[in-house]
């Protein structure tokens, strides 16, 4: 089955792109999480969003989902690694499941902090985003999983079922950190230090804290959003954010982004008025494919 139009991000971006796609009769799919956005739900008090003053980010995540139930739109809470332009459509990997449409919006939030040193240099060495993809060549090896949020520990979790040794660094805080912590096998050896190098020769050894170092033969860094160009290969950047054009286009055709990963203002509002570019965009650009197919056919 091709979709028309692939959303990965179920962020206000994401949201706003997939109730304007429906809104289309456009053929949607939605890669994102239960909660929605965890930059959402950790907003204590929200007062720039029209219409709902002074409203909690676990509230308006609340209103967010109520609204896309309405229009029965559900989100597959798949993980994409990957999505690769094809030509005439777009492959989205979720580790060995594969979907295609024949258009994308990245709606991926952006990460705040900054790439811990080495992170970058030794992505493909050693240095993965996906856990659960990339566990088979860690069988019977060491690793370690650098983890912002709570869903890395379930990663963690799973690769300690295959993994000789599983090191696990959280880089979150929240009151129930120590509790949640106890979801994680006992087995696992948990670091409560900040990691300050990932370093190798030509593929990934060690990660250096600030006296001490722990021999690893793999890192994964597990974000709730990743680098835009490790997810899409060959797509324009600007730093941490995706090129775009006043109608969400990126350098790639068929390809449209929106919300914080195109740039600031980091702000729900803008974020939400981006997703309904883009999927206006989407939507002309598939309309368009469709009179040139009828054309040539004729
Ligand atoms: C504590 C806090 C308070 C804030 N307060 C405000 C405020 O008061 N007002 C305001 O305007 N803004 C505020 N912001 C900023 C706001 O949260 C962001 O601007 C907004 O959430 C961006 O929306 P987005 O849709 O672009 O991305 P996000 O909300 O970050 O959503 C992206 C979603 O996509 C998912 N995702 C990413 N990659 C993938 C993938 N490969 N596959 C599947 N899913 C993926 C992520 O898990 C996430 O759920 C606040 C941020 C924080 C952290």
């Amino acid at each position: 089955m091709r979709y028309d139009i692939a959303i990965v991000g179920s962020g206000p971006a994401g949201l706003s792109a997939a109730i304007n796609g429906k809104i289309r009769k456009k053929n949607i799919i939605v890669f994102g999480n239960e909660n929605l956005s965890n930059k959402l739900v950790k907003a204590p008090s929200i007062d720039n969003y029209l219409g709902f003053y002074d409203i909690s980010g676990d509230e308006l995540k609340d209103k967010f989902k109520k609204h896309i139930e309405n229009m029965d739109i559900e989100i597959s809470t798949k993980k994409i690694n990957n999505v690769y332009a094809m030509g005439e459509y777009f492959a989205l990997m979720s580790g060995d499941d594969m979907f295609e449409a024949t258009t994308v919006i990245l709606a991926t939030g952006v990460e705040y902090g900054k790439p811990i040193k080495g992170e970058e240099e030794f992505l493909g060495k050693g240095v993965g985003y996906c856990a659960t993809c990339d566990a088979p060549l860690y069988r019977d090896k060491k690793v370690a999983i650098i983890g912002y949020n709570k869903e890395s520990e379930e990663e963690a979790n799973f690769l300690n079922e295959i993994a000789s040794k599983t090191y696990f660094i959280p880089m979150y805080k929240n009151e129930g950190l120590m509790r949640s912590l106890n979801d994680l096998d006992s087995s696992i050896e948990v670091i409560n230090e900040r990691p300050i190098k990932i370093q190798g020769d030509n593929l990934v050894n060690s990660v250096a804290f600030k006296e001490n170092e722990i021999d690893v033969d793999g890192v994964f860094v597990i974000k709730d959003s990743a680098s835009p160009k490790a997810l899409v290969p060959g797509i324009e950047t600007d730093g941490p954010h995706i090129k775009v054009d006043i109608n969400m286009k990126t350098s790639i055709e068929g390809c449209f982004a929106s919300g914080d990963c195109v740039g600031k203002p980091y702000s729900y509002i803008k974020s939400a008025g981006q997703g309904q570019i883009a999927a206006l965009s989407a939507v002309s650009y598939l309309d368009k494919l469709k009179i040139e197919q009828k054309k040539q056919q004729k």
